[in-house]
C-alpha cells in the first residue's frame, strides 16, 4: 500500500477498525517515510453479487463505483471525510445480509437515496435527479418543496 504523497512503500498502522458488515476493516495508516496518514479499507473477498438492471441486462455489484456516484452527489457538502465510503460499504452490507445473488437496480438506488438522505438533503437531492428509475417525480418535486421552505434557499 503506497503512501499517496511520496509513494513510499512503509506505513504503519495508527488506528484499525472493523465496519458495520465486519467484512470490511478500515485502517488508518501513517507513512514512515513521510508522515502522511492515510486510510485503507481492507476486504475478505465475497460471493457475487448481480446487479439486475431495468433493460434486463445484469452486471457485477461494483462497490467502487456506487461510493463514486455517492462522493458525486456529496461533493462540497458539510459532511465527514470517507462518508461515502462508509455509506456504500452499508449499502453492500445491507444487500448482502438480504442473502439475494441478484438484486434489481432500483433496491440498490432505494438504499443510496436512503442513505443520502441521512447524510444531507442537497446531496439527496442532487442524487434523486440524476438517478433514472426515480419512480415519482412528483415526489421528488415535494422533497424540493419542502427544501425551499425548510431553509430558504438550497444550493442547485
Ligand atoms: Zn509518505
Amino acid at each position: 500500500m503506497r503512501c499517496p504523497s511520496c509513494e513510499g512503500r512503509e506505513s504503519r498502522v495508527v488506528d484499525s477498525r472493523d465496519l458495520d458488515d465486519a467484512a470490511t476493516v478500515r485502517r488508518r495508516r501513517e507513512c514512515i517515510a513521510c508522515g502522511t496518514r492515510f486510510t485503507t479499507y481492507e476486504r475478505t473477498e465475497a460471493a457475487r453479487l448481480v446487479i439486475a438492471k431495468r433493460d434486463g441486462t445484469r452486471q457485477e455489484f461494483d462497490r467502487d463505483k456506487l461510493a463514486a456516484g455517492l462522493r458525486k452527489a456529496l461533493t462540497r457538502r458539510p459532511v465527514a471525510d470517507g462518508a461515502a465510503e462508509q455509506a456504500a460499504d452499508e449499502i453492500e452490507a445491507a444487500l448482502r445480509a438480504e442473502g439475494m445473488t441478484e438484486v434489481p437496480s432500483s433496491r440498490i438506488g432505494a438504499l443510496a437515496m436512503a442513505k443520502l438522505r441521512e447524510l444531507d438533503q442537497i446531496a439527496y437531492i442532487r442524487f434523486a435527479s440524476v438517478y433514472q428509475s426515480y419512480e415519482d417525480l412528483e415526489a421528488l418535486k415535494r422533497e424540493v418543496d419542502t427544501l425551499y421552505d425548510q431553509r430558504g434557499h438550497p444550493e442547485p
